[in-house]
């Protein structure tokens, strides 16, 4: 199995410096390969392998018309023009595939005469140039040579000397600590950078059973007890997920902590609209470094929000998988359809809903627990867990339901919990029968 993770570097400014370079230099390679390919595209001929780019961007490299690309590691480049060849073979195949729908008509702007065919292409899914502007910084190390310690990561020269204690500067600080085991097999590792910090991301193979992670900061003192049976999980805007063994996870975008961030968030995008009106010349906005200052401070807190759900999210569901239930079973989440209520549309995206179940999917099967999802039309909340009467007039605002046939009062949400439980009860029995 290959797990992947993403792990934050924390580089020191010269290392820094030198991972701006790497990027910037992937994104001359990427556009530089995109560049040959659209002349090649337009000019009708044979698109190149990304082997012939390769030679030849190693012959420009050397030609000294761009001295700057020689201090760059040939990994970086190799693999963006690499990239740029896999997106557009993908382009083109998918233009050749058989009931090829085009996307809009008038899209379409492209002719190549290859042969005597003339063929006309939907410009939808075509490679872009990357920008700078847009924070696209991104680069490729070879997944041979990087190496790891618990505590660090060495990338290729990013040290221009031979010398011993210089090249201590290859070797980049990761923010956790043995968390990517030392000495297997790594496979894709790429650098990128989301505004504000630079991140990892590779995937290693695992052989057997995961050892328990070192350095892990949330230890519970009490490891809690063990499910019997298995579990039905409802999810909701109210609370995050209501269990059937009476538990609840709560929703973390009520608590003070983030809803003090999203005042601040507000203050801070009225600042900067403002700011922008202010400094307006014409047509063109023009950026003052205050107008800059606030802007990373707007993309801190959005990043902190961010991870302030995420980290809830696999809290919870780690929790939930840790106490081994025979089973877990989750509804079908209609969340399109619950996108379109704009009463609660912000309230759904905040929430993680999708995630949530993503997560429980995954770390079931590592731990080899069976996943029931109900069908979306299973009427979880609206059938009564004592006597299976369907009310089909509950509205979503009755949170108790009544049951007009029994007279049973529950939750809803927790008597959802228990049909879900029953529903993944059936559905086991009848499958394994
Ligand atoms: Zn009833």
């Amino acid at each position: 199995m290959i797990k992947s993770i993403k792990i934050r570097l924390l580089p020191n400014n010269k290392q820094r410096t030198k991972l701006f370079q790497f990027a910037g230099a992937a994104r001359f390679a990427y556009n530089w390969a995109l560049d040959k390919q659209m002349e090649n595209f337009r000019g009708g001929r044979k698109l190149q392998s990304d082997y012939d780019l390769r030679k030849e961007f190693t012959l420009l490299r050397n030609s000294g018309e761009y001295p700057w690309l020689l201090s760059i590691s040939n990994n970086v480049t190799k693999q963006a023009i690499k990239d740029l060849c896999r997106a557009y073979g993908n382009f083109f195949r998918k233009q050749k595939r058989p009931g090829y729908v085009r996307y809009s008509p008038r899209k379409i702007t492209h002719c190549a005469r290859v042969g005597k065919k003339l063929t006309v292409y939907d410009m939808n899914g075509h490679p872009k140039f990357r920008s700078r502007k847009n924070c696209d910084f991104r680069f490729y190390q070879d997944n041979v040579k990087i190496q790891f310690t618990d505590t660090h990561v060495k990338l290729e020269s990013i040290a221009d000397s031979k010398k011993k204690n210089r090249q201590r500067l290859n070797w980049i600080r990761l923010a956790e600590k043995g968390k990517i085991p030392v000495g297997t097999k790594y496979t894709n590792p790429r650098i990128t950078f989301d505004g504000e910090n630079w991140w990892l991301g590779i995937g290693f193979v695992v052989k057997h059973k995961l050892k328990p992670m070192r350095g892990l900061k949330f230890v519970r003192k009490q490891p809690a007890r063990p499910y019997t049976e298995g579990v039905g999980i409802d999810l909701g805007i109210k609370d995050l997920a209501i269990i059937s063994d009476t538990n609840k996870v709560r929703n973390i975008n009520k608590s003070h902590t983030v809803r003090k961030l999203k005042k601040t968030r507000r203050r801070l995008q009225r600042q900067v609209s403002r700011k922008y009106q202010m400094n307006k010349k014409g047509d063109s906005y023009c950026k003052t470094s205050n107008l800059i200052k606030s802007e990373k401070r707007l993309f801190r807190i959005n990043n902190r929000l961010a991870n302030i759900r995420a980290n809830h999210v696999h809290q919870a569901t780690r929790a939930i998988i840790d106490r081994k239930p025979r089973f877990i079973c989750l509804e079908d989440l209609n969340v399109q359809g619950m996108m379109k209520n704009k009463h609660l549309s912000e309230k759904v995206q905040e929430q993680n809903l999708y995630e949530f179940r993503r997560q429980i999917e995954y770390k079931a099967h590592w731990a080899g627990i069976s996943v029931v999802i109900a069908d979306r039309w299973y009427p979880s909340s609206k059938t009564c867990v004592e006597c299976g009467y369907i009310n089909k007039d509950l509205k979503l605002s009755d949170r108790t339901y009544i049951c007009p046939h029994c007279g049973n009062v529950i939750d809803r949400d927790f008597q959802a919990s228990l049909n879900l439980k029953r529903y993944g009860e059936t559905e086991l029995s009848q499958s394994a029968s």
